[in-house]
Order: C-alpha cells, then structure tokens, then sequence
C-alpha cells in the first residue's frame, strides 16, 4: 500500500502528519508523492480539495482519506485521535470504495479550449461586479443571465457554496450537476428562472460570457481570471472521484451532523 498525505500546514496538522508517517512505517505502508494508492488529507475540507487537486490527473487510480483537525467535515471524516485506529484500517483492512461525480468544466477562448475537474463546483462571476451572461442548455438558448455569478455543483459540493445559495442536497449517488444563482436581476430584459436546476448525466450547459468581460473563474477553492472566455462548457465528468471508506459514515448523516446537530431532537 502506497500513500501520499497532505497537510493543511498549520502546527496540528503537521505533526499529526508525523504521527501518521510514524505509525505508517511501523504498519509497513510506504509513502510515494508520485503514484499513490491511497491520498490521505489532514486539515479539513479544503485540505482534501487541495488533495483532489494535486492527484486529479490520477483520480482513476487513487482513493481519498479524509482526516479533520476539528469538527468532522464533509470530505475528512476521520479525527485527530483517531489515527491508530485508521492506521490499523489502512493496514488490514480492504476499504469499500465510494465514488462520487464530478464535473468537467471547458473554458473555450479563442487560442485553446482548457479543461478543469471540479469536486464542489465551479464559480463565475465578473470582476466588475455584474456578470452578464447566456445560459444554454443543450445548445438552445435558455435564459440571459444578469447578476453576481453562476455557480455549477456536483452532489458532494450541494452542500457546499450551493446551500447557501438556497440550492438543494443532491445525494452522491446521482449523476447530476445543480445551476445555482447568486443574486440574479430580473426584468424584460434579463430574466432567469430564479431557482437552482439539475442537469442529468447526459445534459450540458453552456454559459456565453462578453469576451471582453474580466472574469473570475473559480474550481473549488481555486480562482482563476481569465478574459476573452467565448463559452464555458459544464457536464457531468467521465472520471469519479473514489473514498475508502474503512468505516460506514452515511453521506445523510454527514449532513445531518454537519447541519442539524448529532442529536435532531
Ligand atoms: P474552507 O476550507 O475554509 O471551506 C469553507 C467552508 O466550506 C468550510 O467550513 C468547509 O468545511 C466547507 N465545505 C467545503 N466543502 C464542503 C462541502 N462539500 N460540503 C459542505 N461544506 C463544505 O475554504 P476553501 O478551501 O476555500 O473551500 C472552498 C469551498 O468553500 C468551496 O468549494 C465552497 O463550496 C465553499 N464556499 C462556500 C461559500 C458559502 O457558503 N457562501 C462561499 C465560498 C466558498
């Protein structure tokens, strides 16, 4: 068993990363940064989207583990003293594997098409302010946009951005991406439908900025400005995302947990 481990690079999460490499060792499990089998994230949330993000071109290959200096997270469903036990799990024990969608986001400019893997979701808005632009879906022209931003989820990001924005908790388990909208205008001019919509599998969106417009793309955590963006293409992806899961932590639960309490009494 190979495994990678990032760390979110405060004090804690370092020197849990040196209790993990400790115990590893002693279990006989190798670190390997280059080909692992198994990418392990000690930090949070956004610690496993940095993880997903350095071993996305080998996202068929690997599985994620998730570990949380504080609360449980969405993605890190391990805790800090925890580590023996998974250890023990890594080291003895054949994980279920549970894989999660993702979306595929193309940025068409004029010189090249770039192609980008989202785990939550991918974010447009404008740097001016106002972002204006058409939505198609399927190649047909479905609505003009005028508002904050756009933003497109997977299942597993719905509880990210997505909640707050009034979108609704996809399970994993369905190919599917969710439209939300940040504050949209509405009049004759531009008009949106004003609720979230979820795309199926075989579906995609097309958003149609001003290619003059500066824009600020976001994948995750990550924001990119680009200008001169002629489409932005957004579909379910061909890869998935895999979690070993050592333990059973149903995704309902995390939600429950995470946004009602442990006790919804
Ligand atoms: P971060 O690590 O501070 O994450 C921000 C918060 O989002 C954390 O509490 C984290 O646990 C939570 N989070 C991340 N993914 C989640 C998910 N799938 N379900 C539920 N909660 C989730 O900051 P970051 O590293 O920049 O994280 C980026 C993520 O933060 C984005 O992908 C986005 O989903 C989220 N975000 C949320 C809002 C909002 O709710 N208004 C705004 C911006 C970003």
């Amino acid at each position: 068993m190979k495994y990678a481990l990032l760390d979110r690079g405060d004090r804690l999460s370092r020197e849990l990363s040196e209790q993990f490499h400790s115990l590893a060792a002693a279990r006989g499990l190798t670190p390997d940064d280059n080909s692992p089998d198994l990418v392990l994230s000690i930090g949070g949330d956004g610690t496993l989207l940095q993880a997903f993000h350095r071993f996305k071109d080998r996202v068929r290959e690997v599985s994620f583990v998730g570990v949380h200096t504080g609360h449980l997270g969405f993605y890190a469903d391990w805790q800090k003293d925890e580590l023996q036990e998974l250890v023990e799990f890594i080291a003895t024990k054949e994980p279920r594997r549970v894989s999660y969608p993702l979306i595929q986001v193309d940025i068409v400019t004029d010189a090249v098409t770039s192609s980008y893997l989202a785990l939550n979701e991918f974010t447009l808005k404008s740097v001016d302010g106002t972002l204006v632009a058409g939505l198609n879906i399927n190649d047909s022209p479905f609505e003009m946009f005028r508002g904050d931003g756009i933003v497109i989820s997977t299942p597993s990001g719905s509880t990210g951005y997505n909640k707050s924005l009034g979108g609704a908790i996809i399970h994993p388990s369905i190919d599917a991406l969710q439209i939300a909208e940040l504050a949209s205008i509405n009049n004759r001019v531009y008009r949106t439908l004003g609720s979230s919509i979820v795309l199926p599998k075989h579906h995609h969106c097309d958003i149609v900025p001003d290619p003059e417009e500066q824009l600020n793309i976001g994948i995750d955590h990550l924001v990119l400005p680009m200008t001169g963006v002629r489409s932005i293409i957004c579909r379910v992806a061909e890869p998935k995302v895999t979690f070993a899961r050592y333990r059973p932590y149903p995704f309902w639960n995390r939600v429950r947990e995470g946004f009602i309490g442990s006790d919804p009494r």
